[in-house]
């Protein structure tokens, strides 16, 4: 009982904070329990950063979130786009 009311209590502080929400409650309560089950996704930490990110546990796990990819190709991407004259 008191796990969902936290669920409902986390999801509404997510509709307050994000002005065009793209997760639904339904999909928030499916990744809770597969990270729950720890079957196929799972909570890994950033080799980089220490954050925690939501892994697939069949995908390659660089232990790398997906901020600090950002950063790590944003260099290549400048380039990319100095190249084609963008
Ligand atoms: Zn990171």
């Amino acid at each position: 009982m008191e796990f969902g009311h936290r669920l409902c209590r986390a999801f509404e502080t997510y509709l307050l904070i994000h002005d065009a929400p793209s997760l639904s409650f339904e999909w928030v309560w499916n990744l809770i329990h597969s990270i729950a089950y720890n079957d196929e996704l799972y909570l890994a930490e950033c080799a980089g950063c220490s954050a925690y990110y939501v892994q697939d546990a069949y995908a390659l796990d660089h232990r790398t979130c997906p901020t600090c990819e950002i950063e790590l190709h944003a260099p290549r991407r400048a380039a990319v786009q100095l190249a084609a004259g963008t």
